[in-house]
């Protein structure tokens, strides 16, 4: 038979620590706390099966299943503690509390005080002497048993409660007496009867299993719901009950109760104790903040009178330390302090109660830190001798180590803040700036040294000016890969994406959410790790690089077998990444080189303008002089073809020194590492004018008029760009820009001693395609060579992005001398989403469970990953060493890592600032399942 139900406490504990699925995390360190000889106040666990069966075959028939068990352990609690149920002369109370496998502070119910009415009450008073503290109790469990069974509004409670305390002249809870008490159960009793319809339960039994039950609903309340899905939560059975014999911190001035850190879990630090308590008090007083809760040590409550400009005299007086106000019991704290953290081996949080003079353990767990906390306690732990190194590095969730490398906003300004609107969390960091609504405004406003947010609808590479001096960047459209969200987090720019309610009027210069209208100049911050974006300006603060972190960082590099690149495309990205210790380039995107830098107008736009002004005339009469067979017609094209050639070689020799400037940059930045260079892939269009303004420049620039610009931009238009002419189809039309391209690259890694360029075809679907582009590469590189009098180090590879090319990568792989998996696109293609829209359906696939994660953040592993298994196997079946990578914006994500990491990939290649995430996130793939 199953058993549902495990007894702690009084000597008698059933479960043990191991049982965290079936017991929850309280559950079992209860248990364990017990075992230990701590002291726990006894109590039960039922367990989390029963509530994974209460949500299948239902209420009844669960609580016919359980009931025995319940009334046995209820007995037996009752007879270890020598009280009653229900009845006096010493009546039980107990508490009704969650607790799931994965902590979940504060998602789910509970219930204290469980079992008062007004019999038991009576029999208390007489068994206590202290009819104050149990009219107190009974108060707090009608509002907590009202609001959490009954489902009756908390203010509901709080306005009669103060109601009454104006009424009686009365500041604090604790002022209230006997009387007042009195009369505050009257107007509670009342809210409820008038709330429910019906009178309060009185009966205990039936108070115990309502409690039960709303436990166990609670596990799917949407507060519950929501935190599982963000904190990634999965695979649990439901959350179990602890049904506890209760302790009172609120029985006079020899009572206490609080929450205490085994270390303080904002810093790590371990200079004192750290926590705080309230005398005479119950458990959600500490949390609610109605009264100021004390702090445990005399050093810890001398810092917190500092930081209040509370004065030495009265923090003694009315704000005592525990270690002051109760020193025995604060030693006795102190030693199961010590003892618990090394029986754990790990930070602890805890919640304690202090009776008549005697402290009661009440939960331990591991606590919930900062990142800044979790480096720091880890590499402490390990010089203490807690734990191995391998244990330290798993210890360190590898996305909150993005905390540590952005700025962030001074701590508790965003409780202040007036929140404005959630976007998406595109890439992360802290951002508060004026706003501007053109990349040229975000430009001009800069250089006057404004600091700006930049707002648009969504961006397009023409921005990228505005963007790389913007603060953050906030659009309203676009998912976590559209342009905007890919290009900030390369660059580590904070920005919130595809910000739905936001209505961008770029031309009237202001946004609207809802009711709320924001005006050009106006002040907004923007929170790129959460996506919030608030009204006004918020104080941010700069990251430290030094210390634990870069301990921890170390250690992961000791441990990991996968490779870790960045993706960038300038000399400062590269720097940056390098120093966050990226071992190379894995993508460099080429296409923002043809793009001027704000303040520098180097002729780059101008250039690639002209070029494609007259790419398609050339071709065309190309393609004519091929099939004409008469003298004279050839003649005239030769003739027809000689102003737009003109023009086209001339765009490209432009290009050619401006690119291999840039080259030579990036290799010294790179100081040896290899640089993975991806010839130009984005369509045409995306180099042209977007708005009538631009387009009247444009033609001003080439001195033609803005309609032909138009014409041009027409022609170029298509229905479906991300599937269009782009990627190396461009070099297939346009094999001239691949030799400039290649050319670049060349000299520049002629020039640039100890450089190892890879370059990298991009979208190739069809073996032909990569060998006609090698072919130029390679003609290019003899030349090169033979010019420059060198042998250069470089490698000719493709992407693996387009379906296609992954199930022939065997015959890819005959010609490439690697692979990087560009799994933005081949998610886009192998899944049919769109990269730029799917975001607007993608929450429903989710919430039905069609897809576990967005597959452009977390990798598809099934199908789009399969593709990438397929393609590597097949791949190393011609060529067993050929280097496979991944580039795309999984590269940088721990999942996706411990896939490539599983497949045997050479290296992850991700954004600057989330190259120590894929450290630590490939040092944990090979400490979990070592290769
Ligand atoms: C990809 O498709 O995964 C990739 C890295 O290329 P891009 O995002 O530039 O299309
Ligand atoms: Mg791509």
């Amino acid at each position: 038979m199953d058993k549902f139900v495990y007894f702690f406490g009084a000597g008698a504990t059933e479960g043990n620590v191991k049982m965290k699925a079936v017991l929850g995390g309280k559950g079992a360190n209860l248990a364990d706390m017990a075992q230990l000889g701590l002291p726990v106040p006894p109590g039960f666990t039922i367990t989390t099966e029963a509530c994974a069966k209460y949500y299948e075959i239902g209420k009844e028939k669960l609580f016919a299943a359980i009931k025995r068990e319940v009334e046995a352990a209820l007995a037996r609690l009752e007879a270890v503690t020598g009280k009653t149920f229900g009845k006096g002369p010493n009546p039980l109370l107990v508490s009704v509390r969650s607790g799931a496998a994965a902590s979940m502070p504060g998602m789910m119910d509970t219930v204290l005080n469980l079992g008062l009415n007004a019999e038991t009450a009576k029999a208390l008073v007489e068994k206590t002497g202290n009819e104050r503290f149990v009219l107190d109790s009974r108060r707090r469990f009608i509002q907590m048993f009202g609001n959490v069974v009954l489902g009756v509004e908390h203010h509901d409670f709080e306005h009669e409660l103060a109601a009454v305390k104006a009424a009686k002249k009365m500041k604090l809870d604790t002022d209230l007496d006997c009387a007042a008490l009195r009369e505050v159960i009257a107007r509670y009793l009342a809210v409820v009867k008038k709330a429910t319809g019906r009178p309060f339960p009185e009966d205990p039994m039936a108070q115990l299993w309502a409690g039960v039950e709303a436990v166990f609903s609670s596990w799917n309340n949407p507060r519950a719901i929501k935190y599982r899905e963000i904190n990634d939560i999965r695979g649990l059975l439901g959350t179990a009950v602890n049904v506890q014999s209760m302790v009172f911190g609120n029985t006079g001035a020899r009572s206490a109760t609080g929450v205490a850190f085994t270390r303080n879990p904002s810093t790590g630090e371990n200079k004192y104790f750290y926590g705080e308590y309230l005398i005479n008090a119950q458990g959600e007083d500490v949390v609610a903040g109605i009264r100021t809760p004390q702090q445990i040590t005399v050093a810890g409550s001398r810092e917190w009178a500092k930081n209040h400009g509370v004065s030495e005299a009265v923090r003694k007086k009315e704000f005592p330390a525990l270690e002051e106000a109760m020193p025995e019991l604060f030693k006795q704290f102190s030693d199961i302090r010590v003892m618990l953290e090394k029986h754990y081996k790990d930070m602890q949080d805890m919640e304690f109660t202090i009776e008549d003079g005697t402290l009661y353990m009440l939960q331990t767990r591991n606590g919930k830190r900062t990142a800044a906390a979790a480096v720091k306690i880890a590499m402490d732990l390990v010089k203490e001798g807690l734990i191995d190194e391998k244990t330290a590095v798993l210890r360190v969730e590898p996305e909150q180590l993005d905390q540590l490398l952005h700025p962030v906003f001074k701590k508790g300004c965003e409780k202040s803040a007036k929140a404005l609107v959630r976007g998406l969390n595109a890439s992360p960091g802290a951002a508060t700036g004026q706003v501007v609504f053109t990349a040229e405004a975000a430009e001009a406003w800069s250089k006057k040294d404004k600091k700006v947010i930049l707002v648009r609808t969504e961006t397009s590479p023409e921005d990228i000016g505005g963007m790389i001096v913007a603060q953050g960047i906030l659009t309203s459209r676009g998912g976590m890969t559209s342009h905007a969200a890919v290009v900030a987090r390369g660059m580590g720019t904070c920005c919130v994406a595809g910000a739905g309610d936001v209505l961008v009027d770029a031309k009237a210069k202001k946004f609207a959410v809802g009711k709320t209208t924001v005006k050009e100049g106006d002040w907004i911050s923007l929170n790129g790790s959460t996506g919030m974006v608030y009204l006004g300006q918020l104080p941010t603060e700069d990251p430290q690089l030094t210390g634990p972190f870069a301990d921890i960082m170390a250690l992961a590099d000791k441990f990991r077998k996968l490779g870790v690149r960045t993706n960038a495309d300038s000399p400062e990205d590269t720097t940056r990444a390098v120093s966050f210790g990226a071992e190379g380039i894995g993508l460099c995107r080429t296409e923002h080189m043809f793009f001027d830098t704000p303040g520098k107008n180097e002729g780059r736009t101008i250039a690639i303008r002209r070029l494609i002004l007259v790419a398609e005339e050339v071709k065309s009469i190309q393609r004519q002089m091929k099939i004409e067979g008469d003298a004279k017609a050839l003649k005239e094209l030769q003739a027809k073809l000689a102003r737009p050639m003109k023009q086209y070689e001339q765009a490209l020799k432009d290009l050619l020194p401006l690119q291999r400037k840039d080259f030579i940059g990036i290799f010294k930045a790179l100081k040896g590492r290899p640089c993975t260079v991806r010839l130009l892939d984005p369509p045409l269009h995306e180099f042209l004018p977007q708005d009538d303004k631009g387009r009247k420049e444009m033609a001003k620039q080439m001195g033609i008029t803005a309609d032909a610009v138009k014409k041009l931009v027409d022609g170029l238009h298509e229905f479906n760009p991300m599937l269009g002419h782009r990627g190396c189809r461009l070099g297939i039309s346009y094999s001239e820009v691949t030799e400039m391209q290649a050319r670049a690259i060349c000299e520049a890694a002629a020039q640039v001693k100890d450089s190892h360029a890879e370059i990298m075809i991009p979208l190739v679907g069809n073996v032909k395609e990569f060998a006609s582009q090698k072919g130029h590469i390679l003609k290019i590189k003899a030349e090169v060579e033979k010019q420059k009098k060198v042998t250069l180090d470089i490698k000719v590879g493709t992407m693996i992005e387009v379906p296609r090319a992954a199930i022939t990568a065997d015959d890819i792989a005959k010609e490439a001398d690697f692979f990087s998996f560009g799994t933005n696109d081949l998610t886009q293609m192998g899944c049919g989403f769109s990269r730029d829209d799917a975001e607007k359906f993608l929450s429903y696939y989710k919430e039905k469970g069609i897809y576990d994660y967005n597959p452009f953040e977390v990798l598809d592993q099934e199908g789009v990953g399969k593709l990438v298994k397929i393609a590597s196997n097949l791949a190393r079946g011609v060529k067993p060493d050929i280097k496979l990578g991944i580039c795309g914006e999984h590269g940088g994500e721990p999942k996706t890592i411990a896939f490539c990491h599983a497949i045997g990939l050479n290296y992850v290649s991700c954004s600057p600032f989330r190259v120590p995430i894929a450290r630590l996130a490939a040092a944990q793939a090979n400490i979990t399942a070592p290769r």
